[in-house]
């Protein structure tokens, strides 16, 4: 099946009793047994679900994988992928991630003993300095957020097999349709379902997909047994959702890509990062590993100050100033202050989130109207 194809059919078929074409919502916490141990594969909703099941498979399916495990949401699943860790082990990660993803290996698991290092990954140099025998994952995120660093899975890849590591690449600026990690070698992928999979700004959710049977064995044992599991309706949403994904993500790359070459020409304009730039340091690469480049864009201004940027984010019309990404909506944000803010300063500007920073996640608007609009903001 060809990927447009599985977006729609992937794991996923009428339902049985009653030919509706929609993978009912199982809205249920539990399920008969006709004697004790005798049911039909279900027996209690946190362990499983059908509606969960089909959009596991469906995202199993999209990634190249053989297991997908669903979670409450993006942080759930991070948190999940930590937990395989044991005191005294150490990751080694992006510096330019997720705020969030930073604060729960700083602040939650450094105190159980897991420490992780934040190196920049534009080679292996780095990383491969802090290597020891107690590393056990390589943590990845490409393109990162916000600086759209765009990082060589393959190379990373054969880094983690030398040494006998897990690579785990957090692939949700890209969903599936741009890029498969686990194609690249990858053991792990990790997404926010929230953003492009969902894709409406309507559900939180988040979701692994792995190949390796054993280590699919030891995440549902996790997701059983800590809980964070997705309600089935959100499960609903998200499946439905993917089913348009390879659609919104052409529009998405190529509203990103106008409105990335809009500003590289505009005078107020300083640095624009966005891999699909012909003169990007990124594309050569991001054109090997991905399929388009995406609707994610940062820029920072010529008059680098927090008033700038304000002037600019208080003044789009149809860029929504919210946290988040990946909807059919255009929204704008502010890094510094918003997704990035449990970063501290000084690592914060190190990897280029100054204070005129701003991000942009490309919707699937009319091209001319998103112009018009980041054209008139700039203007104030
Ligand atoms: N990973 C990335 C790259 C994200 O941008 C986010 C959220 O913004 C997450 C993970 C966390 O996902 P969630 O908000 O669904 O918990």
């Amino acid at each position: 099946m060809k990927f447009n194809t599985k977006t729609i059919h992937a794991g996923q078929s009428p339902d049985p009793t009653t030919g509706a074409i929609m993978t009912p919502v199982f809205q249920t916490s539990t399920y008969i047994q006709a004697s004790p141990g005798d049911h039909k594969g279900y027996e209690y909703a946190r362990t499983q679900n059908p509606t969960r099941d089909a959009l596991q498979r469906n995202l199993a399916e999209l990634e190249n994988g053989k297991h997908g495990i669903c979670f409450a949401s993006g942080m759930a699943a991070t948190d999940t992928l930590i937990k395989l860790l044991k005191p005294g082990d150490e990751v080694i990660a992006t510096n330019d991630l997720y705020g969030g993803t930073y604060r729960i290996f700083r602040t939650v698991y450094e105190k159980y003993g897991v420490k992780a290092h934040f190196v920049p990954m534009n080679d292996l140099s780095e990383a491969e300095k802090l290597i020891n025998p107690n590393t056990k994952m390589i943590w990845v995120e490409t393109p990162t957020n916000p600086m759209l660093n765009v990082i060589d899975i393959e190379k990373f890849a054969a880094l983690a097999k030398t040494h006998g590591v897990l690579l785990c690449v957090d692939n949700t600026f890209c969903s599936p349709y741009l890029q498969t990690p686990l194609d690249l070698g990858a053991d792990i992928v990790v997404h926010s379902a929230t953003k492009y999979l969902g894709g409406h700004s309507d559900a939180v959710h988040g979701v692994i997909v792995v190949n390796d049977d054993q280590l699919a064995e030891d995440i549902y044992f996790l997701q059983n047994t800590c809980g964070a599991v997705p309600a089935p309706w959100d499960c609903f949403l998200v499946l439905r959702g993917i089913k348009t994904l390879h659609l919104r993500m052409e529009r998405h790359s190529d509203n990103g890509k106008a409105i990335a070459q809009f500003l590289t020409e505009h005078p107020k304009v300083g640095e624009v990062y966005y891999p699909g730039l012909h003169d990007s340091p990124h594309y050569a690469v991001a054109s090997r590993q991905m399929n388009g480049y995406g609707g994610m864009v940062s820029f920072s201004l010529k008059d680098d100050s927090m008033a700038a940027a304000l002037k600019v984010l208080e003044n789009t019309n149809y860029f929504l100033l919210a946290e988040s990404l990946g909807g059919v909506e255009s929204l704008i944000g502010h890094p510094a202050t918003m997704t990035h803010a449990a970063i501290p300063i000084e690592e914060r500007r190190k990897t280029g989130v100054v204070d005129s920073l701003i991000r942009l996640s490309v919707g699937i608007e009319d091209i001319d109207d998103l112009l018009t609009d980041i054209s008139q903001a700039l203007d104030h």
